[in-house]
């Protein structure tokens, strides 16, 4: 087994909470929130993207993934350019209903995961998981909701919204909807590898350290 095979499956094994502390920790106003929020965030966050994925099942039953887009009115598009943002995502999601995906950074990934017993659709998860931000953007949901205040001087008070709710129940999502026995997050480990190993392993470190 490669290095890369060994620490994938490993990444593998971590639960939706421990996930859940390392794609905080990857928030860029982390330093603002204290653990017991922490903990509600990583809990509700999970719980919400679980509940949207129900929710899918039984107002769309027995659609397949590419079936559902198109009940929702979801379009896909295929990133063909070379700019630089090529390098660093396999999709997003533009509002108000277009999926973006970049096939080539896909490729690569689903080509390294090639010697993996684990039969992982790696075009799907992303699409499952953008999904999940179109749902965000048509449903009143927690994850849009989560504020966290950055100062306050007398009267005056600052809040920002965190990205990682959103993230967090967007891979619960996709895990739900395709029923994968993992955390699908841990395949930003496996893009970054395809990019530049070393990068790759700060990431599976964090990963590992979050708790
Ligand atoms: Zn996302």
């Amino acid at each position: 087994m490669t290095a890369f095979n060994e620490k994938f499956q490993r990444l593998t094994a971590l639960d939706d909470r421990h996930i859940g502390r390392y794609l905080i920790s990857q928030d860029p106003i982390e330093g603002k929130i204290r653990g017991a929020f922490k903990d509600e965030l990583i809990l509700k966050s999970n719980a919400c993207g679980l509940d949207q994925a129900k929710r899918i099942a039984r107002d769309y039953p027995g659609l397949s993934l590419y079936n559902l887009l198109d009940a929702l009115a979801v379009t896909l598009q295929y990133h063909t350019s070379h700019s630089t943002r090529d390098y660093i995502m396999m999709g997003y999601f533009e509002a108000p209903n277009v999926i973006v995906l970049f096939e080539k950074n896909i490729s690569k990934v689903e080509a390294l995961l090639q010697g993996l017993s684990l039969d992982i659709d790696v075009k799907a998860i992303i699409l499952a998981h953008e999904l999940f931000h179109y749902l965000e953007t048509t449903t009143e949901l927690y994850t849009d909701s989560v504020t966290v205040r950055l100062f306050k001087i007398g009267p005056i008070e600052r809040r920002s919204l965190m990205i990682a709710p959103g993230e967090i129940a967007g891979m619960a999502f996709a895990k739900a909807l395709l029923n994968l026995d993992f955390n699908p997050a841990i395949l930003n480990y496996a893009f970054m590898y395809s990019i530049n190993e070393t990068e790759a392993e700060k990431i599976y470190q964090s990963m590992m350290r979050a708790l």
